[in-house]
This record gives structure tokens, sequence and C-alpha cells, in this order.
């Protein structure tokens, strides 16, 4: 049997042996309780790490984005965010369902808004308009192919943001990636937003968890939410002793991840049928086209599957690859030899 080259997400990864050993030995507690000592631990070191007040250790990045963004909205509130970003488009209508708020959104290129974007969709201070209330931006941006936002984008944002009293969050997903890839620390970004998410499941390679971050007020609030939303969790510490693990072990492994993503993207840049700009990719997040000529996305990927080479159609025409902690480079020479024999044979 062929081996599966697995690009479909860094969601994918499975705990290693030597994480599964650092979760058999996690002393545990009822965190409900407020007595998990590793979760306590965790969320003592993420907020330190991120340079926030506190931390709330939740169970998944959505959670974190919409406790988040309950925390600050009320019913009849409005958010400005990209187009792209993922707890509009990928959270199930959260923001609409649990927060009762409305999201105005900007076609920011690969998902990276510009200051000005942002201040010309504030509301005025008027009966007949929805409160503006937050503004979130997604670093990396996920449907921007990994995007990563610069720091002075982002400052730019904080000013626009204490000029109105609005409240900045960042969905950092994967702000390990960017700073990996700028070489900067997460607080070079995170000095800038009131609040932040982050997950231990993707890149990281934690099986699960994410953790929510920001001024104890806000954490407090978060605090009640995850409570309300069902994801308060009793003996988390085997959860969160992978996610410490994973900060110990796992993040420098990212660069790796970044230069797979690249070796790829160079490659499928020259095959026929393949539109993609390698200039572009600067995580570990690949988007390429389809000539439609050539079918569709999910034609392709059904080829691709074929072979033992999975990755998500997700447009008519588009294909995006993740690379990650379980696919060595081996792996993506396997993928790319693949890709080369399904263009060539068309
Ligand atoms: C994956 C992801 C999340 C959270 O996803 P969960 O599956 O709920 O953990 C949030 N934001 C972005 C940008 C993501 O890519």
């Amino acid at each position: 049997m062929t081996e599966i080259v697995d690009l479909r997400s860094d969601t994918v990864t499975r705990p290693s042996p030597a994480m599964r050993a650092a979760i058999a030995a996690a002393e545990v507690g009822d965190d409900v309780l407020g007595d998990d000592p590793t979760v306590n631990r965790l969320q003592e070191r993420m907020a330190a790490f991120l340079g926030k007040e506190a931390a709330l250790f939740v169970p998944s990045g959505s959670m974190a984005n919409q406790v988040a963004i309950r925390s600050v909205c009320e019913p009849g509130d409005e958010i400005i965010a990209d187009e792209t970003t993922h707890s509009y488009n990928f959270e199930g209508g959260g923001p609409a369902a649990l927060s009762g708020a409305s999201m105005r959104l900007i076609e920011g290129p690969r998902g990276l808004f510009t200051p000005a974007q942002a201040e010309a969709l504030i509301r005025p201070d008027n009966v007949h308009y929805p409160h503006t209330r937050l503004i979130i931006v997604e670093n990396t941006n996920n449907r921007g192919g990994g995007s990563v936002w610069p720091v002075e984008q982002v400052a730019g944002l904080r000013a626009v943001a204490d000029r109105h009293k609005l409240h900045l969050h960042m969905d950092g997903a994967r702000l390990m990636n960017a700073c990996v890839a700028r070489g900067l620390k997460p607080t070079d970004y995170t000095r800038h937003v009131d609040s932040v998410s982050m997950c231990f499941s993707k890149g990281l390679g934690a099986p699960v968890g994410s953790i929510v971050a920001g001024p104890a007020w806000f954490i407090k609030r978060c605090h009640r939410f995850r409570k309300m939303f069902g994801g308060a969790m009793r003996q988390a510490g085997i959860l969160a002793a992978a996610a410490l693990y994973a900060l110990d072990h796992n993040v420098e492994h990212l660069a790796e991840d970044h230069a797979n993503a690249r070796r790829l993207a160079e490659a499928l840049a020259g095959l026929p049928g393949l539109r993609i700009d390698p200039t572009t990719v600067e995580t570990n997040i690949v988007i390429f086209e389809i000539d439609p000529q050539r079918g569709s996305a999910a034609d392709f990927a059904a080829k691709l599957h074929e072979r033992g080479v999975w990755m998500l159609a997700t447009g008519p025409q588009k294909v995006r690859v993740v690379t990650h902690l379980d696919v060595p480079r081996a792996q993506i020479e396997r993928a790319i030899t693949v890709f080369r024999e399904i263009c060539r044979a068309a």
C-alpha cells in the first residue's frame, strides 16, 4: 500500500509518542473548580507569552473566537473583519447566533485590509446605525493563503481602534506561523491588540485545544461564556500537557513546514494547467488554481487522492494544500511527482 500524503490541513497531525508520554504524566484536577494544575500552568504561561493579563484554555479555536466576540459585543452590534475571515465563514454563523452581532466585511488583498479600509466602515454615533464594536484581524489569514500581517498594519489598526474606542481582536490560530516566518515574538503583534486567540491543534501538533488571552475583565467574561457555551472541561490537564509539550518542542519546526510549502509552490508553478504565484507563499498554506479546461478543482483533487495525495478543493477552481509536522520533505517530493504525472498526462 502506498503511504498517504495528507495535505488537507495542519489539523490532521497526531500526537507523537513523546507528546503522549507528556499527556500520560500530566497532573490533573477539576478545572471547572479551578484546580487543574496543568491547565493553570498553561494559562499563566500563555498570558506571559502573549503579553496579556490573563488567558483561558478552550476546546477549539472557534470557541476562542466566539467567547471573545460574545465578551465584547451586545446584540445589534457590528464587527468589522475581512470577508475571508474564519469567525465569519467557518464557525457556523457564530457571531449572529451566539452574540447577535452582524459583520461588515472588507475585501483586503489576501485577507490583509488597511487601517483606512477599516476606518471607512465605522458607523457614526446615530440611532439609525448598528454600533461598531469590534475589529478582527486573522494572522495568518487562512483563505488568504497563510498570509502574514505586517506589524505596522496592525499598529495602524490599533490607532483606528483607539480613535473610535473599539476592541481589536487577533484570530491568531496560526500566530506562531506568522512569528516564525517573520522572526518576531508574539508580543510584537499582541501589544497592538486587545485580545488574541491561538490554536495548539494546528501546526503545533497538539490533539485538542486553543487559548484566548487579553485583559483580566475580558478573560473573566470569556470564562463565563465558555461555561455557557458548554466548553468548560474537567480534567483538561491531559490536553493542556499536550499544548505545553507543543510549545516546548514544535514551534521551531514550523520553519520546515514553511520551506516545504515554498518547495511545493515552486514545483507547481512550472506545471501546465496550474496557476500559482510562489512569492505569495509565506507560511504553510499553498493555494493554487486549476485551468477550467482541465476540469474542476474537485476532479483534480480526486485524481490526486487516488494516488494517495490528499488535499482540499476550496473553490470551483481552487485547491488548498497545508504542510505540517506529519509531512516530511520526502512526502512533499512524492506529492510533487504525483502532480507532475497528472498535469503532464492531461
Ligand atoms: C482553524 C482556525 C480556527 C479554529 O478552528 P477550530 O477547528 O475551531 O479549532 C480559527 N481561525 C482560523 C484562522 C483557523 O484557521
